[in-house]
């Protein structure tokens, strides 16, 4: 007797709903991981998640004032309970432990960092996301979503690279090409980056396999080079380093050129450091400019950088995590002329793109260079296959793509372009009021959303307009500024972070500690960071030059 496949398929769910675990703790695992009966516990969760949520949403402070010392305290058992927790006292003591001290980086005053308040979409979605559990490594583990990423990830390249129609349909859903890849961050973004540049610059050919195949050993041997380097600003971020000891060039043969007095790279240097390594017989895996440094949010002259790895065949790298969104400004896209001649592109879809946590992009101007990176597995990720992580350095990687296509599509064009430009507005506001008052000294023009300044006590503001400071006046300075700002956070009702900027005093290079605004969060007003500055005022008062 042969069974019908519907038959079949009845049985089989007979005998799974027939095994039915027996002990208590089976009902209680069993009841959390059902669907149907998710009502009781979690709709109960929900609603109190909720009541979280929302609270966390609207504190209009930017932190507690809780000693790290007391937080630690709280986190020191190491064992697991053999009882399954009372779901309601552990959400309760989440919310008392962690949510009640966590940083709310949504507020209009938390003006210090790339991360602020998110549309109201991403938080349903973050449901849906999990709820659906894709692994986008796999078409078996991800089948519509595969396509959805790609989608996503073409109208991001179409922004940066503006190539053709025909060139958009011929590689956005063609397994063969690879218009950019979805990662967990600027860092994964940059690491891939550089991978697929070194394993291109050093790849097969009709005597050698290839560095993939044969090591770096066996390629510098082959190629005849004395050893490989990346070249950059020294405001590189510091992914970098990460991904020159990766992939063993070593962090010293990342070579950071300096900067100007607008913190862009000085290209005069970079050029030299090009002909230095070529007279000194290092290969360049890749010339990196920035669009948007960490520190102070300035542009490197990337057409100038594009025409000098043009000029000398090397893969150009623009790391644009935090200044990329400027692409959807009219106004302010011409600040990134030339990152369209980038071999790669990095952009984090969680800082200027307002998705959550762990969204990471690069692109790629050749949609075949990351075939110079892909992998295969016999289960899984064949040859010809859609499966996304076969070029990607994650395995298994949660379906972000949700946020990201939802982000392009429910803010579109027109409205991150509105952000973007409000931003720059925003901060250009911020660089003139400080211009304006005696206790602040504005430390570089702002290029985009970040400024740098600093608090300058009342004896030395004379001093500064005369540009008399002598050193010592300048660590004074320096040791107030750094604890201003543990102050201001220690207090918490708003937030403003610290860099370190060298500057030429008296022909000699001194650290001079900078106050670092970021203006990104769309609920921030210029009434919200008049507020951040007079506290500011108010708590260097309080504050005595000397220890
Ligand atoms: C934030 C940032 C990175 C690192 O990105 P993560 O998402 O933190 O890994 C790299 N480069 C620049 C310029 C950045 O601003």
């Amino acid at each position: 007797m042969t069974l019908s496949e519907k038959e079949i398929l009845s049985k089989r769910n007979y005998s799974r709903s027939e095994k039915v675990l027996s002990n208590e703790i089976g009902e209680y695992v069993k009841q959390i991981f059902s669907p149907v009966q998710g009502k009781s516990i979690e709709t109960q969760i929900d609603e109190m998640v909720e009541d979280f949520s929302q609270a966390f949403l609207i504190a209009d402070s930017t932190n507690t004032n809780i000693e790290i010392e007391a937080i630690i305290k709280n986190f020191g058992d190491s064992k697991i309970p053999a009882q399954p927790t009372n779901f309601e006292s552990y959400f309760q003591s989440l919310n008392e432990n962690v949510v009640a001290h966590s940083i709310h980086t949504s507020a209009p005053q938390f003006i210090g960092h790339m991360t602020s308040a998110l549309p109201a979409f991403v938080r349903p979605l973050a449901k849906l996301m999990t709820a659906m559990n894709q692994n986008a490594v796999k078409i078996e583990t991800a089948k519509a979503l595969s396509f959805y990423e790609r989608e996503a990830l073409a109208m991001m390249h179409r922004q940066i690279y503006n190539l053709s129609d025909v060139f958009y349909t011929q590689h956005i859903q063609n397994n063969q090409s690879t218009l950019g890849i979805l990662v967990s961050g600027g860092t994964t973004a940059n690491i891939t980056a550089l991978w697929c540049a070194r394993n291109r610059s050093l790849g097969a050919n009709n005597e050698f396999l290839g560095i993939e195949k044969e090591g770096f050993n066996a390629a510098l041997n082959f190629y005849g080079y004395k050893g490989s380097v990346v070249i950059g600003s020294e405001l590189m971020h510091f992914s970098f380093d990460k991904a020159a000891d990766l992939m063993g060039i070593s962090t010293k043969n990342l070579i950071r050129v300096p900067v100007d007095s607008n913190n862009r790279v000085n290209i005069k240097v970079l050029r030299q450091a090009v002909a230095d390594c070529h007279a000194q017989n290092l290969h360049i895996i890749a010339i990196v400019g920035v669009a948007g440094t960490t520190d102070s949010g300035s542009v490197d002259p990337l057409e100038e950088i594009a025409e000098i790895a043009q000029e000398n065949n090397i893969h150009f790298h623009v790391d644009a995590a935090w200044g990329g969104p400027m692409i959807f400004s009219r106004k302010h896209q011409r600040k990134l002329a030339g990152i369209e001649k980038a071999d790669s592109v990095t952009i984090d879809g969680h800082k200027q793109l307002y998705l959550p946590m762990g969204i990471g992009m690069v692109f790629f101007r050749d949609p075949h260079i990351a075939s110079s990176i892909e992998k295969q597995a016999s289960y899984t990720m064949r040859k010809g296959s859609f499966d996304l992580g076969k070029r990607s350095l994650e395995g298994s990687r949660p379906g972000m793509a949700l946020f990201l296509h939802a982000g392009l599509k429910l803010i579109g064009l027109n409205g991150y372009e509105f952000l973007i430009d409000e931003g720059i507005r925003k901060t250009q506001y911020m660089a003139a009021i400080i211009s304006a008052m005696s206790e602040f000294e504005l430390l570089a023009e702002p290029d985009t959303n970040l400024l740098i300044y600093r608090y300058i006590p009342e004896q030395f503001r004379e001093e500064i307009t005369k540009k008399q400071l002598s050193e010592e006046d300048n660590q004074l300075i320096n040791s107030f500024n750094e604890r201003l700002q543990k102050m201001q956070r220690k207090i918490g009702k708003t937030f403003i972070s610290r860099t370190t900027k060298t500057t030429i005093c008296l022909d000699k290079e001194i650290p001079v500690i900078a106050m670092r605004a970021v203006i990104a969060n769309p609920l921030t007003t210029e009434a919200d960071i008049d507020v951040v500055l007079n506290d500011q005022i108010q708590i260097a008062s309080e504050i005595s030059i000397r220890y």
